[in-house]
């Protein structure tokens, strides 16, 4: 027997609101919260998002990423009634107080009738290109991702609102019964594909990199000299849990292991890097290409792995 409730006044269905490939070059950081109290859930009673968070975080693996410039899409057909832009990106790093009361940032609004409007927050100075009042489809571009308002990494925060209260498009029932799978979303489909946590890039250096460098997209290296003090590989990802294991390899041009380094973590982290690496030991290291191998591991699952590789030589 069928007990599903039916939809509640005409939602919309929603396609993905950003122009990359989830699992490629972007991923979801956080899901609505459905803890009630001071504690946060996502709809798979995983942490992937935090206390009163209203709505889903599409992230991209970089800075350098956004600089090159990721369209954000309506989600939905509809019409734009509010709309902000000007804001300086990156502002809330250095003085989060410049941002108060316009956490949202550079935004757009867009009601779809029937009291359902979606919400499209941090997008990138100067890059909204729809007007108030302006009827959009679905898929209509509205502006760039960015790192304006309320943010330290740059994504887009889409908000679904239904009588201004907020509903998680991957769990509308707000049964949080804790299944990745949830029997119905508001998602066309197929739904976003709910990743735990994940390996978002990897790379060389030879020395452990800034963490700053890494999350811009800065910190890796295709080619070091044979005289490099160190060969290190490191691999940044999102949402660790306590017990993960983050296992980093790096092998010689004769395909002979230089090192194999496990480490776990001891805290929950939504952004995170790990980094291991060798010293040189003799006057130069031997000429060639190098592989390094970075995956996370999570009660013995595989949750992803990043491969790269430098050139050492003249
Ligand atoms: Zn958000």
């Amino acid at each position: 027997m069928c007990l599903a409730l039916p939809l509640r006044g005409e939602a919309p269905r929603l396609a993905q609101p950003i122009d990359c490939t989830l699992g490629e070059d972007c991923y979801i950081q956080n899901y609505v919260d459905h803890d009630p109290g001071p504690g946060y859930a996502d709809f798979t009673c995983g942490p992937l998002s935090y206390d009163g968070h209203k709505g889903t975080d599409f992230a991209l693996i970089s800075r350098a990423a956004m600089t090159a410039g990721v369209t954000v899409h309506a989600a939905a057909a509809g019409r734009v009634t509010a709309l902000r832009d000007g804001m300086t990106d990156g502002v809330f790093l250095e003085d989060p107080a410049a941002v108060k009361d316009r956490e949202c940032g550079n935004g757009v609004v867009i009601d779809h009738g029937e009291d359902w409007q979606t919400q499209y927050c941090h997008l990138q100075k100067d890059s909204v290109s729809v007007t108030k009042g302006q009827s959009v489809k679905a898929g209509a571009p509205l502006g760039r991702v960015g790192l304006s308002g309320r943010t330290e990494f740059p994504h887009v925060h889409v908000s679904l609102r239904h009588d201004g209260k907020a509903v998680d498009p991957f769990n509308p029932d707000g049964d949080h019964a804790c299944e990745e799978m949830p029997r119905r979303t508001l998602w066309q489909d197929p739904a976003p594909h709910y990743r735990p946590g994940g390996m978002l890039s990897a790379g060389f250096s030879d020395a452990v990199p800034a963490y700053d460098h890494v999350k811009s997209g800065r910190a890796a290296t295709v080619h070091l000299p044979a005289d490099a003090p160190a060969l290190v590989v490191w691999g940044f990802a999102f949402g660790g849990r306590p017990g993960d294991r983050v296992m980093l390899e790096i092998n010689a041009p004769d395909g002979s292991r230089i090192i194999s380094h496990t480490v776990e973590l001891e805290n929950p982290m939504g952004l995170f890097f790990r980094a291991a690496g060798k010293r040189r030991s003799g006057s130069a290291w031997p000429k060639g290409v190098y592989h390094g191998q970075v995956s996370l591991q999570r009660d013995g699952q595989h949750l992803g792995t990043q491969h790269t590789t430098v050139t050492i030589g003249p």
